[in-house]
């Protein structure tokens, strides 16, 4: 489909290609594009993630703690300039944004999404917290006109996160309360605590509510450390 719709601008091709996180929707063209002579860019972490073979990164880099924001590969091409750069494990341990400094333009892939409830995919090396301190460095980096791109929804700006970031706020920590009184995974899942965000929320299916309700539920307790994109996470029966 990428290289479809890319035809409608462009015949040449393809020569660089991004992973922004390891999930298949993101980076299952990847044989495709090699076999076509492109180059893959990943963080370090996505690329172990990845089973060897046709289509794993060839150049890869790393999310530095010291220097949130900065970017780690900058392309010049077609009159733009192009930015990689690593997020702190988010999304995932391996995520990547991609901002296009003269379009003022920001691919921001999955730490939000407006489809769906938040998913940090915590066996990947995600977090819910990671995911608002992703937010906040878009905060940083976007002005108020600066367009947005998420993997999951519609175009948005830096002001409409704000309201994505405080329901995580506020599910973590109610979640918190529950776990503390020692309440059961299955309880806090049966409180429906989304249920004020499901008319602002599209995509609210009962799978995706349930997930993010887990993932609040796990990370309230501590997580496993990131060890090469992965954390080894409970199994919920
Ligand atoms: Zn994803």
């Amino acid at each position: 489909m990428v290289r479809k719709r890319s035809t409608e601008f462009t015949n040449a091709p393809i020569k660089v290609v991004v992973n922004t996180h390891v999930h298949g929707d993101h980076t299952g063209a990847n044989g495709f594009f090699a076999g076509q002579g492109a180059v893959i860019f990943a963080q370090e972490n996505l690329r172990k993630e990845m089973a060897p073979g046709a289509g794993v990164p060839v150049v890869t880099y790393n999310y530095d703690a010291a220097a949130p924001g900065r970017a780690a590969v900058t392309l010049n091409m077609n009159g733009e300039t192009v930015d990689f750069i690593p997020m702190m494990p988010s999304h995932t341990a391996g995520d990547t944004i991609v901002r296009f400094r003269k379009a003022n333009v920001i691919y921001i892939e999955d730490f939000y999404r407006n489809f769906g409830y938040p998913f940090a995919d915590q066996g990947n090396g995600g977090s819910l917290q990671g995911m608002l301190d992703a937010v906040d460095l878009i905060e940083t980096l976007a002005d108020a006109k600066t367009t947005l791109v998420p993997g999951h929804g519609t175009l948005v700006h830096k002001q409409d996160l704000l309201p994505y970031r405080a329901m995580v706020v506020d599910i973590l920590a109610r979640v918190k309360t529950l776990r503390g009184q020692g309440t059961s995974l299955k309880d806090v899942l049966a409180a429906d605590l989304t249920a004020s965000y499901d008319k602002t929320t599209l995509g609210d299916t009962q799978q995706s509510k349930d997930r993010f309700i887990t993932e609040a539920y796990d990370e309230v307790a501590g997580l496993p450390p990131v060890v090469d994109g992965k954390r080894s996470m409970p199994v919920h029966p």
